[in-house]
């Protein structure tokens, strides 16, 4: 197989300026791209739906890995690039043309994919919340995500601090989000003015006689109101002020001392 031509190259040749409209950071080190690309674990023949490849760096890495890729990117610019990958590793890469948040993604696989993606910010964050609210057990094995390190930081964070909040109880009351490494702004092409990491997420069980949307209430009202105590911020949650009574939470708690264990007891009760 010939060689493939380096990244900056493919950029020039097909006029890649970056956008930042569309969020645009390309990463061009091999080595990092490879080290992000083993995060999902071996990826000999798995199916990988990559969102926002771009030029093909991770994408690259990706195949490299042995993956067999989808990959949608909304930058019609970037398609001829990523068709010159799919040459090159044929029957290995299908690329679509489009915008993630309206692609059907669990059409395109028969299997349940690895999904990776370095998207920008809103976007990144829109599609983790939608992938977090699947039913259960997901269309997906794995979740391998770019974000702005504080972002990554909300989404594992412990109770008591200042990270914690809606986004780490929906990250963690049915799967285990960890932050497999952090990625300094020089790595991008422009740089970022933040810092970025990588999360790694897997599913677990969903806890039996959950419902998703009560759970969401709750961390809603909690957590929309956090420095008031929960007697207050859950006021307007009916049954919650009980609910909280059986379970023994003291009203007087306010809501990022809650475990994640505790919102999830509090919605199964509210979910009866
Ligand atoms: N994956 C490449 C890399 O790591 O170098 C590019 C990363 S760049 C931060 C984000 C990519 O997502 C861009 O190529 C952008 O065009 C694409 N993108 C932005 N919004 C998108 C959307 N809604 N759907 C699909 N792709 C999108």
């Amino acid at each position: 197989m010939s060689e493939l031509p380096p990244l900056r190259d493919v950029i020039r040749r097909h006029g890649l300026s970056a956008s930042k409209a569309l969020g645009q950071n390309f990463l061009f080190d091999h080595q990092l791209l490879a080290r992000i690309a083993k995060v999902p674990g071996d990826l000999a023949e798995a199916e990988v739906f990559e969102v926002g490849p771009g030029p093909g760096g991770l994408t690259r890495a990706l195949l490299e890995g042995g993956a067999r890729v989808a990959a949608v990117e909304r930058d019609r610019r970037c398609i001829p690039a990523l068709a010159e990958l799919s040459d090159h590793f044929p029957d290995k890469l299908r690329v679509i043309e489009g915008d993630a948040l309206e692609v059907d993604a669990p059409a395109l696989f028969d299997g349940k994919p690895h999904i990776v993606a370095n998207l920008p910010y809103n976007v990144g964050t829109a599609l983790l919340v939608r992938w977090l609210s699947a039913e259960w057990r997901p269309w997906w094995k794995s979740l391998t995500l770019m974000f702005q390190k504080e972002v990554a930081e909300r989404i594992v964070a412990a109770p008591d601090t200042e990270s914690y909040g809606r986004l780490a109880v929906l990250a963690q009351w049915r799967s285990t989000p960890r932050i497999a490494m952090t990625v300094h702004r020089s790595a991008f092409t422009p740089p970022p003015k933040v810092m970025s990491a990588v999360v790694h997420i897997v599913p677990t069980e969903t806890p039996a006689g959950v419902r998703l949307s009560v759970l969401e209430g709750i961390t809603g009202a909690a957590f929309g109101q956090r420095r008031k105590m929960l007697r207050q911020s859950l006021k307007g949650v009916p049954g919650a002020l009980a609910a909280m009574e059986t379970q023994g939470i003291e009203s007087s708690r306010r809501a990022e001392t809650l475990s994640v264990d505790e919102f999830v007891a509090l919605a199964r009760v509210l979910s009866a």
